[in-house]
């Protein structure tokens, strides 16, 4: 095949905002993806599996970076905010702020579209194997075609987009910048179904046409969470996330053996207004499962003659999940950076680094301290979640950490969250705990390396920090 300036492998939402940036700046662009044409951004055989949820913010960044206006009816349905709700349901915080529902597959046709316009190569039905390696260094990827028959395509710079499972991320000459793999206890496991039904009643706590629900419950979502998320005409995304090591705790103390598929339909029979449903099936969309990262994203995003974005920096935010946003960003960074690389005529790390820091100024440099209350949360059973969301956080305190802020808990507010009994006391404690390595963790990030060379150093310091959260608290669902 020929050479290309850049080589995108994956079409999904990062690779195809890559492909826009990139061609926009005028590198000679490839955007290789596994599925066919029709079936664009498709993460499995299941369909495109997500909530579908994005914050307005991340739209609005596409269309100043891009001068791509997204409306219906890739916008699905646009919401007032996302609500987070405690598992006796009494207390409610607000999450995030407005955003839509996407129309996954109708969004991912266009984006290519977008790429391909700007001037990117498109090769659907193209299976990525792995990186091409020379001298340590990435000069393309390999894989097959639909026939079955290798390929190899060569490429100043590769950037990589295949989602969570990256066949390129995986097979990375090993490094101290980027990691092969993630740690399952910082992963998810995940599923939805598209529901067409007949909403009953009137309860916002189940089921709220203007506004996302998540709701906190470690006997349905151990170590998770569930949502229901509106769509438009009488549909709704709906789903569950669980953690393998409390998944595990909570079977075994309950004497159960649920798996994720039978949690899904229990916490969809738990909800009063889900009734009369029938997926969704138009694109082949109703029904999947997946996995989704919870940690902060990789300490690096790039390594010699490689970028990575979305899932396949584990980008999705360690609370929420959500990965639309950064995978968003990160696609639309990487695509300008590594322009600029081979308009510069360099593609060395070093050129390269700025995306690093671009990304981490704009959007990475929260999801440390989020990791760190990730891990705090889930060391928490549901009369603790309870107590805690009603004496332990006012909403503004609540705001304040989801959007990876520090919440200002004085101590003369401490005495104000009167605490019964030594595991409150001791789960306030934590809480304090956790929020001071928050401010450290976001101090860190604020000093993110502004050169390879400072990378090590600090790296140590980051993974020290998060090793003593880890060890601190461990998964306790019951
Ligand atoms: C159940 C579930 C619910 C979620 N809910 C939300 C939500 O509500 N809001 C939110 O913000 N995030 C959510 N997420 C996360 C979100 O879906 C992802 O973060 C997002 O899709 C990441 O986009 P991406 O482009 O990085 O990767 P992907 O969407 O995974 O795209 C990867 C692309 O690469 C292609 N590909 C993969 N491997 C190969 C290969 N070997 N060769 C060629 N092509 C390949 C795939 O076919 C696909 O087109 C959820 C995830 C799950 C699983």
């Amino acid at each position: 095949m020929d050479d290309y300036d850049i080589v995108i492998a994956g079409a999904g939402i990062a690779g195809t905002l890559a492909g826009i940036a990139a061609a926009k700046g005028g590198a000679k662009t490839l955007m290789l993806d596994r599925n066919p044409d029709v079936t664009v951004g498709k993460k499995t055989n299941w369909g495109w599996i997500c909530g579908d949820a994005v914050a307005k913010t991340h739209i609005d960044f596409i269309k100043d970076e891009l001068g791509l206006a997204l409306t219906e009816p890739y916008l699905d349905l646009k919401v007032d905010g996302v609500y987070v709700f405690s598992p006796d349901l009494e207390k409610k915080f607000q999450f995030e702020g407005a955003g839509y529902s996407l129309d996954r597959p109708k969004l991912a046709k266009k984006l290519v579209q977008s790429a391909v316009k700007e001037g990117a190569e498109y090769l659907p039905l193209h299976e990525v194997e792995g990186p091409i390696i020379e001298e340590g260094k990435l000069a393309g990827v390999f894989g097959r075609n639909e026939k079955g028959e290798q390929f190899r395509v060569r490429g100043k710079l590769v950037i990589d987009c295949l989602g969570v499972a990256s066949t390129i991320r995986r097979k990375l000459p090993k490094n101290e910048y980027i990691e092969n793999m993630v740690s399952t206890d910082d992963i998810e496991s995940t599923g939805r179904y598209i529901y067409k039904f007949n909403p009953e009643g009137a309860d916002e706590r189940y089921y709220d046409p203007k506004n996302a629900l998540i709701h906190l419950n470690q006997r349905l979502a151990p170590g998770g969470y569930g949502w229901v998320f509106p769509k438009t005409g009488k549909r709704i995304n709906v789903g569950l996330g669980v953690e393998k090591k409390s998944l595990e705790l909570r079977n075994s103390k309950l004497d159960k053996k649920d798996s994720l598929h039978q949690l899904i339909d229990e916490y969809v029979k738990w909800n009063p207004h889900i009734k009369e449903t029938v997926i969704d099936e138009e694109d082949g969309n109703g029904k999947g499962y997946w996995s989704v990262t919870v940690r902060r994203q990789f300490d690096s995003l790039v390594y010699h003659n490689y970028l990575g974005a979305g899932d396949s920096m584990a980008m999705p935010n360690p609370i929420s999940a959500g990965g639309i946003g950064p995978a968003m960003v990160s696609g639309i960074i990487a695509g300008q950076v590594a322009a600029a690389a081979v308009a510069a005529k360099d593609t060395s790390m070093d050129f390269i680094w700025k995306y690093n820091v671009r990304f981490n100024d704009l959007y990475g440099n929260k999801t440390a301290g989020l990791e760190a209350f990730r891990v705090y949360l889930q060391s928490l059973n549901n009369d603790l979640i309870n107590y805690g969301m009603h004496h332990f956080l006012t909403e503004e305190e609540a705001i304040d950490i989801s959007y990876g802020n520090i919440p200002n808990i004085t101590i003369a507010s401490t005495f104000n969250k009167v605490l019964h009994g030594i595991s409150n006391i001791d789960a306030f404690k934590n809480l304090l705990y956790v929020v001071k390595k928050m401010q450290k963790l976001n101090k860190l990030y604020k000093d993110y390396p502004k050169s390879i060379k400072e990378f090590p150093a600090w790296k140590q310091v980051v993974n020290a920090e998060m090793h003593e959260v880890k060890q601190r608290f461990l998964p306790n669902p019951i």
